[in-house]
């Protein structure tokens, strides 16, 4: 599949007024830059680009479907991603600091940082399989979501395991 750069021109949206992007978008980076991503699809990137004042506002999405290792069972799974995307650009430095938008030096202005971006921000902090995803047993690693192991049940907390072995050690005085 054919992926381009995400780019648009100052001249060419001054004349048109406003622009829509419907391209593709490789998560090539995205799928590097994540542990937890194991694979993704390419995304489909839609935006538009429209001139208010003396800026371009760029707003739309980045949708893919990635795969997953979840952090709890680490099965992988598939879920869609929406990464929504916004920025403003400004020729004009002073401007661009002023009404807290991207500084665009040159005529052409190339989105693929930005929407790279968007599609990090975008990724869940922890990514579960299914929200009462029940994980791994800590003893035998069974997965719980697929059957119950015969590991006893008992949580012993550390403190108490010291507490304990102070107790049992011989003090006699
Ligand atoms: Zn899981
Ligand atoms: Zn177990």
């Amino acid at each position: 599949m054919m992926v381009m750069t995400l780019e648009f021109s100052r001249k060419t949206l001054i004349d048109q007024k406003s622009l829509l992007m419907d391209e593709s978008f490789s998560t090539n980076q995205m799928v590097a830059a994540s542990e937890d991503v194991l694979e993704a699809k390419v995304a489909d990137v839609h935006l538009s680009v429209s001139m208010v004042d003396n800026f371009a506002n760029v707003a739309g999405a980045a949708d893919t479907e990635v795969e997953y290792r979840c952090a709890r069972c680490l099965e992988p799974f598939t879920a869609s991603l929406h990464a929504p995307v916004e920025e403003r650009y400004s020729w004009n430095e002073q401007e661009a600091k002023r009404i807290d938008a991207v500084y665009a030096p040159d005529d052409k202005v190339i989105l693929d940082d930005l929407v790279e971006e968007s599609l990090l921000l975008a990724l869940p902090s922890v990514p579960l399989c299914r929200a009462d995803c029940r994980g791994l047993c800590q003893e035998c690693g069974q997965n719980l979501n697929m059957a119950d192991c015969s590991c006893e049940k008992r949580k012993v907390d550390p403190r108490l395991e010291i507490l304990k072995d102070l107790l049992s050690s011989p003090e006699s005085e």
